[in-house]
């Protein structure tokens, strides 16, 4: 059982959450003096539990034009505290001129960014102090080795350099520890583009398509690290086209078509608003114009579907029990049975359609 706790830093008074198991000793680093320090959860499980709603990114009527065309078109949003975003869009859409926006990698046109509450342009240093980011494409010195190239990274980011190997290993690389960048497969550069994304336990983490070149395994990989970072507070915000992926892990999307930002929201609720239901598939042994006739003549059933020994059926979710038990009343016997929820590819088409 996770509980979030919030806490305040004795240096300099910030209030910062943290989420942990009961008895789990933290490290926590306060994201805006630096201090470091130890939290131990409380083994009471009654504990309150705090949510929170502290924006860690706000962005607000951004633009960036290149050569005089929007690539980003006055946009607006914000990340919490502890949330995992995920950033959709079409190529070309815009996703990785708000990346760098964010991070202050490309001079924007118009708006304001700020991470921790410290504007991107006038304290870079202090907002970037606690990212973590993986870009699009990935880029190492070729001729320094894997751990050559994260030792770098640590000293830079003032890290001890025993994180480097112990995340090489996480990362399934401890075979090519020794070897250089550039003899590696765009995979394994990948996960070491992620390993080097968390040196460090950043609190916060953009991620520009962590899945690009990787196998299952990595996948997996990554989405584990992505909720043990969760896990630990840390606020996520990922842009990728792995709409599962996405669904898997996000607590919020965002998508963007053409510079505009055209939904923000769970899930849940952007399928609320297309309308979008569940599919329910029914297999019975044997299907009768009784049993369907039944289940059309449920208020709520908008579409049904015969497949062979399956019948489908468009319904909203409050109407799926009704639906079994018109089978079962009209003699149906109920061999298999399950329900697809509306998918966020059926959301992303649908807002980006145009
Ligand atoms: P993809 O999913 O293909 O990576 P994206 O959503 O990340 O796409 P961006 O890379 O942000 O899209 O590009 C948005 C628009 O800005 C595109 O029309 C692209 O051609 C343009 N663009 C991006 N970078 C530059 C650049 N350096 N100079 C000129 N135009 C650019």
């Amino acid at each position: 059982m996770i509980i979030a706790k919030t806490i305040q830093c004795p240096n300099c008074k910030n209030t910062l959450v943290i989420k942990g198991i009961p008895g789990e000793k933290i490290h926590v680093t306060c994201p805006k003096c630096g201090n470091r320090g130890v939290f131990v959860f409380p083994d009471d499980e009654n504990d309150p539990r705090i949510m929170n709603d502290y924006p860690i990114i706000e962005v607000k009527n951004l633009t960036k034009r290149y050569n005089g065309s929007k690539a980003v078109d006055n946009i607006s949003f914000k990340i919490n505290q502890g949330e995992i975003f995920g950033f959709l869009g079409p190529n070309g859409a815009g996703k990785t001129t708000t990346i760098k926006s964010i991070l202050g990698l490309v001079n924007i046109n118009a708006g304001e960014i700020k991470i921790n509450g410290f504007d991107i342009k006038k304290h870079a240093k202090e907002a970037k102090k606690f990212v973590g980011y993986l870009p699009e494409k990935v880029a190492f010195y070729n001729n320094l080795t894997a751990l050559q190239n994260l030792n770098f990274y640590a000293e830079m980011k003032n890290v001890p350099r025993t994180e480097c190997k112990q995340l090489i290993e996480e990362f399934m690389l401890s075979d090519s520890l020794n070897k250089k960048l550039g003899k590696f497969s765009k995979g394994m550069t990948q996960r070491l583009g992620m390993a080097r994304a968390i040196l460090g336990n950043p609190s916060i983490l953009i991620l520009d398509e962590p899945s690009g070149g990787l196998d299952p395994r990595g996948v997996v990989l990554v989405r584990d690290k992505i909720f043990e970072l969760k896990n630990r507070g840390a606020t996520i915000f990922i842009s990728s086209h792995i709409l599962s992926e996405i669904q898997a892990v996000c607590d919020r999307v965002g998508i963007i078509n053409k510079g505009v930002l055209v939904a923000e929201d769970t899930v849940d609720e952007l399928s609320k608003k297309l309308n979008l239901k569940p599919k329910i598939t029914v297999t019975l042994d044997k299907i009768s114009d009784e049993i369907v006739e039944a289940v059309r003549k449920v208020k709520g059933v908008d579409k049904i579907e015969i497949q062979e020994k399956n019948i489908e059926i468009i319904c909203d979710s409050k109407t799926k029990a009704k639906v079994i038990v018109a089978v079962a009343t009209a003699g149906g016997n109920i061999i298999n049975l399950y329900t697809q929820e509306p998918s966020l590819e059926e959301v992303f088409m649908r807002y980006t359609e145009a």
